[in-house]
């Protein structure tokens, strides 16, 4: 069915805001670089890509009856993050399963950012330390149980709410903003570049943009390190979203596209590329952006526009998902 037909709950502000990034596409000197802005894109919690994606996963929730949100991440999730938001604007619970993905020696990496975030807004944090030897599925089903047993309903959201089959629908919806966005600009964005790591954000934006009239490359930068699980995932919720949103053919092998060589050879453990894409990015832009994800993401922009591999005459947009909160545990990479 279109994607207009889906029920939405309302947590954006609107469209999220596109603007050049005249003085960064001037130091790199080639194609010109746009920027959208989930960062921006609502007033709950700072926002980012979840809030869009939660959009579409809340309807179903309530009408259910759930009454608890229930989901999973790193510590310094902005997933978790944003959960914990879309359950207080909606009148929900949230339980949030924290696990140690990133080994990152901060001693406040438990304390600041967006776990701190989810705190203040009431979620119920549970931190599930590595070494304990609980697994994913463990701590994920434990908590699950817990709510039952409260007398509660929960309402399971995988990690990204990717793995989840609405979970391509906020970014697929994204694809027709950006088309909206274009005709009141006057322009064409050929290229986009989005970060992924769930697959979720991506996939949206390829199911969406798969649509349209106009045919455009959709780049998406791994930040996983595990690029073959990524292009799996991303390949894999393309489909399934194109096929929900009624695309009427399948989705071509070259139509996805995720790189790699900004990951590092960690998930969340910036690389020198990733340090110099936030520096260079705040001091011409003062565009913040994060260690974990759009740092990556923007290297990868960076070199391929200096490489030429975007070419001069290229528009292209980058889609900025977010994720400043969890700058706070990483204050020791500015000092
Ligand atoms: N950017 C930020 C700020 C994120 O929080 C995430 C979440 O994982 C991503 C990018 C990657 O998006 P996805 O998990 O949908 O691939």
């Amino acid at each position: 069915m279109p994607i207009t037909d889906f029920d939405r709950y309302p947590l954006l502000f609107g469209p999220s805001p596109v603007h050049p990034l005249d003085r960064l596409t001037a130091h790199l000197g080639g194609a010109r670089i746009w920027a959208k802005r989930e960062d921006v894109n609502s007033g709950l919690a700072y926002g980012g890509n979840k809030t869009r994606k939660l959009e579409y996963l809340l309807p179903e929730a309530l009408a259910q009856g759930a009454d608890t949100l229930v989901s999973i991440g790193g510590i310094q999730s902005n997933h978790t993050r944003q959960v914990a938001a879309a359950a207080a604007k909606s009148g929900l619970k949230a339980v949030l399963v924290q696990e140690s993905w990133v080994d990152w020696p901060d001693p406040v990496n438990d304390k600041v950012g967006n776990i701190l975030l989810s705190r203040i807004m009431g979620a119920d944090v549970r931190l599930v330390r590595a070494g304990f030897g609980i697994g994913f599925k463990e701590s994920w089903q434990q908590v699950l149980d817990d709510v039952r047993a409260a007398g509660g309903t929960p309402y399971a959201i995988p990690a990204g709410a990717s793995d989840h089959r609405l979970g391509g629908l906020g970014f697929a919806n994204w694809a027709d903003e950006v088309a909206a966005q274009e005709r009141e600009l006057g322009v064409f964005f050929d290229t986009i570049v989005v970060c992924s790591v769930t697959g979720s954000t991506h996939a949206g934006m390829i199911a969406g943009f798969a649509g349209q009239d106009r045919p455009r490359r959709v780049l998406g930068i791994d930040a996983s390190a595990k690029l073959d699980e990524t292009r799996a995932q991303v390949a894999k919720i393309a489909r399934a979203t194109a096929e929900l949103i009624g695309l009427g053919r399948e989705l071509r092998d070259d139509e996805i596209t995720v790189l790699e060589g900004w990951a590092g050879e960690k998930y969340g453990i910036p690389v020198e590329s990733t340090m110099d894409a936030i520096r260079l990015s705040g001091r011409l832009e003062a565009m913040i952006i994060d260690p974990v994800y759009e740092g990556k993401s923007m290297a990868g922009l960076i070199e391929l526009v200096r490489s030429g591999e975007i070419p001069k005459d290229s528009n292209v947009l980058y889609a900025h998902l977010g994720g400043q909160p969890a700058l706070n545990a990483y204050s020791g990479l500015f000092q």
